[in-house]
């Protein structure tokens, strides 16, 4: 069974990948693109399943590189990823945005569950997540986890299983008529989404003849058929219908405007206009200096160790040409790589507790503008930064950054 998660980016795609797949997993590409492709063995009670994490998505119209890719593989019968079940990752605490996305692929007939994500930070914001409600609205199962803190993914492991055995075999996918046939069908019928898709899928196949795409064009101006429009009425009715449904929710429970979270206290001050690059500044030049600082003692500790046991083999054995082999060859080629690791390991802490935090979210949110000018992301900065003390460290913290063309920059 092929499992693909799809969500808006950063809804937790990838650490719920994580969490359901450990350490089982690989990294290809899409054939043709430089998109990184993840798969990973999802161990199930009865059976195992491949996982793959698709590109975030914030419609099914493919506009983007990454969007184009999830559009094929949901859509693409032949697609090697096309999945026999999708979970739809939203995040719990924007749930009227992520329902956009979730009611296009239900719309399609893809098989799917609605996977509720961060349930721990709406029950910190006081938003409650009606399951039974958006079970009944959506009509497919729903489940509410935190992919970070481990919760509910028992449940979603046992959903998927019972989706597993009681789904049909073949998942409906949308049949490609003719490119004319279609975009009648749209024209006609104001506004339909699965022909309007049908109509994308159409016209971006290889099978279209000059002729026809000229009858297009024709048909189209005949019309005043714009499909950019009728993408956009189609994304605002759907906004309408997510409200309605959230709105109708029985228990949503707004936090109240005048106390703010905690994190919302720190936010203010940590992101604040003015404050918020002096302390980013502050906060990686700590690291800088951190790196430095306390990877001295240890390194200090190698070296010796190493210069201790040097002259012990040095006095241990005769003068020769194998002793000079370990001594100045082996011993000291291996001091000298050795010597880093303190470096590489206090860097990598100290990245993952940025990460961890969310503050590496803040600080790439920050500096965001001023890097896109260079073609590179937020996240650019801290690789960049400890590029200074160390390339392979520095070449290392690019793991951060998900796109591997800024990862080559
Ligand atoms: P993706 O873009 O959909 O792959 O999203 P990521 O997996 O990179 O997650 C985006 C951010 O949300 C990261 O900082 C995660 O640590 C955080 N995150 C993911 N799942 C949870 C969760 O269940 N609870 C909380 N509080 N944060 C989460």
């Amino acid at each position: 069974m092929k499992i693909c998660l799809v969500g808006n980016p950063n809804a937790g795609k990838s650490t719920l990948f994580n969490t359901l797949t450990g350490l089982n997993q690989k990294v290809g590409n899409y054939s043709g693109v430089t998109v990184d492709r993840l798969v990973g063995k999802l161990q199930l009670n009865q059976t195992s399943a491949e996982l793959i994490d698709l590109p975030g998505t914030y419609s099914l119209y493919p506009k983007s590189l990454d969007e184009q890719i999830v559009f094929n593989t949901l859509l693409d019968p032949n697609s090697k990823s096309h999945p026999d079940l999708v979970l739809l990752v939203v995040n719990a605490t924007q749930l009227r945005r992520s329902l956009v996305l979730a009611s296009q692929i239900i719309e399609l007939g893809l098989p799917a569950i609605l996977v509720v994500n961060m349930i721990d930070e709406a029950y910190e914001s006081r938003v409650n997540i009606d399951k039974d409600h958006l079970e009944k609205e959506l009509g497919i199962p729903v489940v509410p986890v935190s992919a970070r803190k481990k919760i509910g993914i028992k449940e979603l492991k046992s959903s998927i299983e019972t989706h597993s055995m009681t789904a049909a075999k073949s998942p409906a996918t949308v049949e490609t008529t003719t490119v004319l046939d279609a975009a009648k069908a749209i024209i006609n019928s104001d506004n339909n989404y699965s022909t309007l898709v049908q109509l994308i899928l159409a016209e971006k196949s290889k099978g279209i003849t000059a002729a026809e795409r000229i009858q297009l064009i024709e048909l189209r101006q005949r019309h005043d058929f714009k499909p950019m429009q009728a993408m956009g009425k189609d994304i605002n009715q759907r906004f309408l219908q997510s409200n309605a449904i959230m709105s109708t929710m029985p228990s949503e429970l707004t936090p109240p405007i005048s106390s703010l979270s905690t994190t919302q206290k720190i936010d203010k001050i940590l992101t604040n206009k003015w404050l918020g690059l002096p302390i980013a500044f502050l906060v990686l030049s700590a690291i800088f200096q951190a790196i430095f600082e306390f990877a001295n003692w240890p390194m200090d500790w190698i070296e010796s160790g190493f210069t201790v046991l040097n002259s012990w083999i040095a006095q241990l054995l005769p003068e020769s040409w194998f002793r000079d082999l370990l001594t100045e060859g082996l011993l000291a080629g291996l001091s000298g790589v050795l010597v880093f690791i303190p470096q590489i390991a206090i860097l990598f802490g100290l990245l993952a507790i940025l990460e961890e935090t969310g503050y590496m979210a803040r600080i790439s949110y920050m500096l965001d503008r001023l890097m896109r000018k260079f073609g590179l992301s937020g996240k650019a900065v801290v690789p960049m930064m400890s590029g200074f003390a160390c390339a392979i460290p520095a070449i290392m913290a690019t793991r951060n950054i998900k796109s591997w063309k800024e990862r080559l920059i």
